[in-house]
């Protein structure tokens, strides 16, 4: 089970340059595509999904490219993109249901058992019955998962699915995705890093186009070690050490500034080493020195 991406690149009619040579391997699991807003993330998900097409370059899924073969693939694929609307004076179990007859599976016994299994899945059996109007962010995202496992997937695309979600319904979501991700390969983006840390087997980050780091998280945040440091400064000298320093964060403690920077070496000057983490990560490559 794996997805190879080769070389994507996609253009605009307005001349934004949303991927650029964007190459990767997916594997089974949950893989997590971290970037800014803008950089490319929900162009790459649309497109994997068949829902446009690249300018350049392949993707294939299991040994079938997907471009050439939309049909097949959309049989084999779940999405569930950033706005999933609901139709609130629905319940969730007949809107699944209707879902269902619509995605192919005309048989009702096995369209009952597929419900109420996704239901149960997506531990909204108790609520089924209810309008998913009333439902909280968190619920809604649920069922948008349940929608999108209908077809009993190989690949399911999940588009900034945390977004307006507090972290008890982020942390059951992330739950769910992760069981999913057993026996499927999840592609889920985000622009926050927590996201990725304890859920991600591999990831990518993703810069104005650009594939800029991949790889699976522990050894991205290895490859940092002992090459972070940190130092408080005066809200006045942030500008002078961003001139003379990689400063990959600046943020306050205790009401004052401290920043961490990223040097190949060891730095004295005030400077204490501290431990890396994935936040160092993205941000020592998304800011611009
Ligand atoms: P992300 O999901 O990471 O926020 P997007 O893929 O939505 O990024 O957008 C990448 C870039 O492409 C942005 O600069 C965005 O403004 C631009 N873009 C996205 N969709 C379109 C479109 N349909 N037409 C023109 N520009 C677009």
């Amino acid at each position: 089970m794996q997805l190879i991406i080769d070389n994507l690149s996609k253009t605009y009619d307005n001349g934004v340059k949303a991927l650029q040579n964007v190459s990767l391997e997916i594997p089974k699991g949950m893989f997590g595509l971290l970037g800014p807003n803008g950089a490319g993330k929900s162009t790459l998900m649309r497109t994997i999904a068949t829902l446009q097409d690249a300018d350049q370059g392949t993707i294939v899924l299991d040994g079938l490219n997907v471009q050439s073969n939309k049909y097949a693939i959309r049989k084999v694929l779940g999405y569930l993109p950033q706005q999933f609307g609901v139709y609130p004076k629905m319940s969730a179990e007949v809107l699944l249901n209707h879902l269902a007859v619509l995605k192919g599976i005309t048989s009702k016994t096995e369209r009952h058992e597929i419900v109420t299994s996704l239901l149960h899945k997506t531990n909204l059996y108790e609520v089924r019955k209810q309008n998913l109007g009333g439902f909280s962010g968190g619920m809604k995202q649920r069922f948008g998962i349940a929608q999108a496992l209908l077809n009993n997937p190989t690949l399911l695309i999940v588009d900034e699915p945390t977004a307006g979600l507090d972290p008890k319904e982020r942390n059951r979501f992330y739950n769910l995705l992760s069981e999913i991700a057993e026996d499927t390969i999840v592609i889920f983006s985000t622009h926050i890093v927590e996201d990725i840390k304890e859920l991600c087997n591999n990831m990518a980050i993703i810069n104005k186009g650009q594939v800029v780091l991949k790889g699976k998280p522990l050894e991205l945040i290895d490859a940092l070690k002992g090459k972070v440091y940190q130092k408080n400064i005066l809200r006045t000298e942030l500008d002078y050490y961003k001139s003379e320093y990689k400063v990959i964060n600046d943020k306050l403690f205790l009401g004052k500034p401290i920043i961490q920077v990223y040097n190949e070496t060891p730095l004295g000057d005030g400077f204490v080493p501290v431990e890396a983490g994935l936040e160092d990560v993205y941000f020592s490559q998304i800011n611009e020195y």
